[in-house]
């Protein structure tokens, strides 16, 4: 989409795995003069609150929106806050959608997610498919609550003509995720694992059969992606953001490829009384390639080695 005069970006979740990457692609790739950029933490607002989410919309008055904050977690903190998930991101994606209506924002880009896909499905999954049939049931709340931005994202284009729209990411890995072992997704959690097993001498325990399937998508990459949809992307309808079919890997490929990238040593098990979750969402990345045909990826064990090499440098400062 063209436009003229200069973008005012608010960023919500700016302080995030993906707020951190958009940060740095803009020092790398910004366009002075012609965008400003502000990155929105908690600290700066509670977005589940409709007063505080208004009061830093009216603040800053963005010409654009990237919004990214939302209630996130691997597959065994979904398991335990459905509710949870479902509220706190059905509650902050309407005040933030309807802040930017109100003070006018030109262009919303969301953020969905390839889980909220329906679990009984054909592949690749396309992004036509969101709204076919119920999610997994490890991570209903959020699934839902990811899939009703679509819906706010039709119905404000409908009623106001609002250019509000949302990409789909993979599992998205990088500096500055969530190492959280209990609550992160599988890449964090695995990399401190196994950086705890090795400085203790003890196995490293993947959960589940290490069976299922899973694309996964380099922060940096994301963050790169989201600024050509942000400045260049014309549709309301979504557009999923994934590496090709043919990157998918199982998690045991994954977790053999964290235990290169760790130098780790010691012995790998499998704790098969944990859940698997969904067994694959094999996402199609066809709208992607037709848009952008030149795009790279970052091959995947490049960006797990600078991951890991972030982790092991940032240990005390990591969240964990
Ligand atoms: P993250 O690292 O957990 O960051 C979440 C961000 O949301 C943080 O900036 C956090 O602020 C902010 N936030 C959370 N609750 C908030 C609230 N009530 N009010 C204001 N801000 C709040 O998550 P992420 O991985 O970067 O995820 C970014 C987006 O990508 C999310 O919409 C997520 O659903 C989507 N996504 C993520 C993945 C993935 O694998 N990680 C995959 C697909 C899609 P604080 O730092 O102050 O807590
Ligand atoms: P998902 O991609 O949304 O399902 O979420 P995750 O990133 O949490 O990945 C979950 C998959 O990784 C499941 O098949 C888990 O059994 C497997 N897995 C293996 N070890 C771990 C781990 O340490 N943490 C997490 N979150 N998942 C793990």
């Amino acid at each position: 989409m063209s436009r003229q005069g200069p973008m005012k970006v608010l960023v919500t979740g700016g302080s995030g795995l993906v707020g951190t990457a958009i940060q740095q692609v803009v020092k790398e790739e910004g366009r002075d003069g012609e965008e400003e950029w502000i990155f929105l933490s908690s600290k700066d607002a509670d977005l589940t609150n409709c007063e505080e989410t208004l009061a830093v919309f009216h603040k800053h008055r963005p010409t654009h929106v990237i919004h990214l904050a939302a209630m996130v977690g691997g597959l065994f903190k979904n398991m335990k806050y459905n509710l949870d998930f479902w509220r706190k991101n059905v509650f902050i994606n309407d005040n933030v959608l309807q802040a930017a209506h109100e003070v006018g924002v030109v262009k919303v880009v969301s953020c969905l997610s390839t889980c909220i896909f329906p679990d009984k499905t054909s592949y690749p999954i396309d992004e036509t498919m969101i709204h076919d049939g119920p999610p997994h049931q490890s991570n209903f709340g959020y699934a839902y609550a990811k899939r009703m931005i679509d819906v706010h994202n039709r119905a404000y284009f409908q009623q106001h003509g609002r250019c509000f729209t949302a990409v789909i990411p993979t599992n998205v890995f990088g500096p500055h995720d969530n190492f959280s072992i209990e609550d992160g997704h599988v890449l964090p959690g695995l990399i401190h694992k196994a950086y705890l097993a090795q400085k203790e001498g003890k196995p490293l325990t993947v959960w589940g059969s290490g069976t299922p399937r899973r694309q996964f998508i380099y922060s940096l990459d994301l963050a790169r992606l989201f600024l050509w949809v942000l400045r260049e992307y014309p549709e309301v309808d979504p557009i999923i953001l994934s590496v090709g079919e043919e990157d998918e890997v199982s998690i045991r490929e994954a977790a053999d490829a964290v235990v290169e990238s760790l130098g780790f040593t010691g012995e790998v098990v499998y704790d098969t009384s944990k859940a698997d979750g969904q067994f694959k969402k094999t996402a199609s990345n066809a709208k992607l390639h037709r848009y952008r045909p030149d795009f790279q990826f970052t091959p995947f064990r490049q960006a797990l080695k600078e991951t890991c090499d972030w982790f092991v440098a940032n240990y005390d400062s990591a969240r964990k």
